[in-house]
């Protein structure tokens, strides 16, 4: 790279050190220490340095600047929380076989994270654009309390790239299904199978009710998903069984299909299928779908002549997984994703990251950031909007 020479094996060494600290989204210590690790780093560059404590059960979010201004021309972002629980560091730490780079949170995102810092850090102080940096503390548990905090800086920012890995296949994501998840609880009444079962009402055939129900709200065509992940209920074989639940997970790429989903839900609570079964539904967590707007289209275009120039190819990619990202895109600023290493298998015991994609996607980003064009071009569609 240009000012600073990039140097795969400190990356490496950084990386290990990160992958080998178990940060669950619940895990408060293992958060705190990614989060000190971080806000080391960019103090030492001279950047501006906070932490915030958005509730007490979640770890530190972080935001770096490199300029007192409140607007940015970019915001970046990423997360340090895993879905791994405490212990897997232990079960299998760090490792590198072949090209690829094993270990909880290797690509998502622990890679992202220092890939973000590793290109500001070689960016010229005297030109770069100002930059916003946010590293959320819980993302993977759709980052409850951290969206409105995103979705703020989102505003004030024009562009905004999240470090989630690039597709197998190397394509940046530019468009992501919106997510909502709720848990349904059954109240029925309680009896003997045997003596007097006509006295109860079955909270699990009220359950069977609904999952049939449920899953045929499900239409790929228009990208909408339905699954009942998750079910329990009853006490013992012999018991008309008082309660039950549910916990259902939706996808969905408009706003319209989700409002139908809660219709039919309210209704069904309203018109149970057993006559005076109880019914409660709460919301878990939501994202809104991450829908490329013809600002985030002319950004594509600005992106592959970059891409063009470094003899990347570019490819684009669209998934029903959510990231921070789908918070940026509806407050309606521009947002690219899966601008960090190649990898794949997140969330999995495979997990891997490739590593000699490592300095040609640190490249990307960097050089995406001093394209003076990429700024303007949004600039100029946001005067005009204005
Ligand atoms: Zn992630």
């Amino acid at each position: 790279m240009k000012n600073n020479k990039f140097d795969i094996d400190k990356y490496l060494s950084d990386l290990e050190h990160l992958v080998n600290i178990d940060s669950g989204s619940e895990d408060i210590d293992g958060i705190k220490k990614i989060a000190e690790f971080f806000m080391n780093k960019y103090a030492e560059l001279g950047w501006r340095v906070k932490s915030f404590n958005f509730d007490r059960s979640v770890g530190p979010c972080l935001e770096f600047r490199n300029t007192d201004n409140k607007d940015s021309d970019f915001l970046l972002l990423g997360h340090m929380d895993t879905v791994f629980p405490l212990g897997t560091v232990k079960q299998r730490s760090f490792k590198i076989t072949d090209n690829r780079a094993y270990g909880p949170g290797v690509i998502d995102m622990k890679s992202g994270l220092l890939s973000i810092y590793y290109a500001v850090k070689s960016l010229n102080p005297e030109t770069a654009p100002s930059i916003c940096i946010a590293l959320n503390s819980h993302e993977e548990i759709s980052s409850l309390f951290a969206y409105p905090w995103i979705e703020k800086l989102a505003k004030k920012s024009k562009i905004a790239f999240v470090t989630e890995p690039a597709r197998a296949n190397g394509a940046l994501v530019k468009k992501r299904k919106g997510l909502a998840r709720y848990t349904i609880i059954f109240n029925g009444v309680a009896a003997h199978a045997g003596v007097e079962p006509e006295k109860g009402l079955s909270s699990i055939t009220e359950l069977g009710h609904w999952i049939v129900a449920l899953s045929k709200l499900t239409d790929y065509e228009s990208g909408t998903t339905v699954n009942v992940g998750l079910i329990e209920g009853g006490t013992a074989v012999n018991v008309v069984a008082e309660k039950a639940k549910a916990i259902i997970d939706v996808r969905y790429e408009d706003q319209k299909f989700l409002t139908n989903i809660e219709n039919v839900m309210n209704e069904m609570v309203k018109k149970p299928f057993l006559n005076g079964m109880k019914i409660e539904i709460s919301r878990l967590g939501w994202r809104p779908p991450m829908n490329p707007s013809w600002k985030t289209e002319k950004l594509c275009k600005e992106i592959e002549k970059v891409a063009k120039e470094l003899e990347i190819e570019m490819k684009w990619a669209a998934t029903g997984g959510g990231s921070d990202g789908n918070f940026v895109a509806s407050a309606g600023t521009p947002v690219i994703d899966g601008l960090g290493p190649i990898g794949g298998r997140a969330h999995s015991k495979n997990e891997y990251m490739e590593v000699d994609s490592v300095e040609p996607r640190i490249g990307l980003l960097r050089e995406l950031l001093e394209s003076v064009r990429l700024v303007q071009s949004i600039q100029s569609i946001n005067n005009e909007v204005k």
